[in-house]
């Protein structure tokens, strides 16, 4: 951040969509909170002011009976305390996000001192990236920063089109969006060699487009998680009641003949540790992943799958990791996700740099307390997956 903060308001988006307790509305985790805390500080050291904006769950998806806004549930007012905290410093709300009262706060906010504004979701025209409402949150701040990786990927006003209203020069990116911006440039952009992506999760459909891009620039593929199953009954496996997406199956084999072709080296799992049930209590045996019973489904990946995923990660350069290698929820089906992880971390100690994106893989390395052993876990699902799909995120664009 180039900008001298000295007597500037800045208007920063940050991501505080942070969990919340659903009947206390305690903050259950402040990850999201604490990656902003760098830029917000930088900014009052300065001697600026900082107005923050953001969303905080789905309050247009979750409305109430009568149809309006479910404030009680969806209001910012529930971090505002922590957020002083965190800071030490005075932090104000003002209940509505733009208009008279918002802009009076703002005017009179003193240097040093922090304004949240009321969820940018409570109005409808956030989502659509309304120029009219974008132009009201711009009168809220002489600077506009944008720190919330977590959302680059939305074209929402409070992301995008607000960036329209300040000029080259009134307008950066926070050190959070620095540095996600830095990270997933690492991997995509001159990377180490070998580079290895360790994708998982349910779906192959969600992940289509990722995989087309890594196998014209990674070194290898290993593929756990559900959506194994779609590629290994596609080459002719019994997968019994594994996940599968029938109509992606031509799709997977088209992926591993073109991984082939570029001389991309694709792991699917050897072995699956198997359920009849799924359930943390259901029955359990280790199956060859392609020789499933009829009624059992792969709910994680086995030892071999675990053995040969994790030779290749450790001798490995660069990393990135998305998605979780199988129901990592459930304690029965964390293993593979967990040694997994332990992979990736003894690779980063032998000098690899390792990128952990995307939701779940994301949670899996926090539960096992890894997150200081990858050298960087990204704050922004699927921002961070749309990014490495090699498409420019609205919000980085805007900036330009
Ligand atoms: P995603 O959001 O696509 O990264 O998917 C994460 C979800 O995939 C988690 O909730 C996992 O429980 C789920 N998942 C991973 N492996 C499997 C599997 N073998 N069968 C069913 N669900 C799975």
């Amino acid at each position: 951040m180039t900008i001298d903060f000295k007597d500037k308001k800045a208007l920063i988006r940050v991501d505080f969509n942070v969990p919340l307790d659903k009947k206390t509305f305690k903050i259950t985790d402040d990850t999201r909170i604490r990656a902003a805390l760098p830029t917000i500080k930088k900014i009052l050291k300065d001697g600026g002011a900082a107005i923050l904006m953001s969303h905080l769950g789905r309050p247009g998806k979750k409305l109430k009976e009568d149809g309006s806004v479910d404030v009680e549930r969806f209001t910012l007012q529930h971090v505002v305390k922590h957020v002083a905290k965190l800071l030490k410093t005075k932090v104000h709300f003002c209940p509505v996000t733009v208009g008279k009262q918002a802009e009076k706060m703002a005017k009179e906010l003193p240097m040093g001192e922090v304004l949240i504004v009321e969820n940018t979701r409570f109005q409808s025209e956030e989502k659509k990236g309304d120029e009219a409402f974008a132009k009201k949150l711009a009168k809220l701040g002489d600077v506009y920063i944008n720190d919330a990786f977590g959302t680059a990927h939305r074209a929402h006003a409070s992301t995008t089109t607000v960036a329209k209203y300040f000029k080259k020069g009134k307008k950066a990116f926070g050190f959070l969006m620095e540095k996600e911006i830095e990270n997933a440039n690492r991997v995509l952009h001159d990377p180490e060699r070998p580079l290895t992506a360790i994708i998982g999760g349910a779906k192959v459909s969600d992940k289509i487009l990722l995989l087309e891009k890594l196998i014209d620039f990674a070194d290898n593929i290993i593929v756990g998680g559900g959506m194994a199953y779609t590629f290994l009954k596609a080459q002719g496996g019994n997968i019994g009641k594994s996940l599968c997406e029938e109509d992606r199956m031509k799709l997977a084999n088209k992926l591993v003949a073109k991984a082939k072709k570029k001389g991309v080296k694709l792991l699917l799992p050897k072995d699956s540790v198997t359920a009849d049930d799924f359930s943390n209590d259901a029955n359990i045996k280790t199956k060859y992943s392609k020789r499933i019973p009829k009624d059992w489904m792969g709910l994680d990946i086995g030892d071999k799958a675990v053995a040969d995923f994790s030779k290749v990660i450790k001798n490995s350069k660069t990393i990135l990791w998305n998605g979780p290698m199988g129901v990592f929820e459930m304690t029965n089906f964390a293993n593979g996700t967990k040694a997994i992880a332990l992979a990736v971390a003894a690779a980063t100690k032998k000098g690899a740099f390792s990128l952990v994106g995307g939701g779940d893989s994301v949670a899996a390395v926090s539960q096992m307390k890894l997150d200081d052993d990858v050298s960087y876990v990204s704050t922004g699902g699927g921002a961070m997956l749309e990014f490495l799909e090699g498409k420019e995120l609205p919000a980085i664009a805007a900036m330009k």
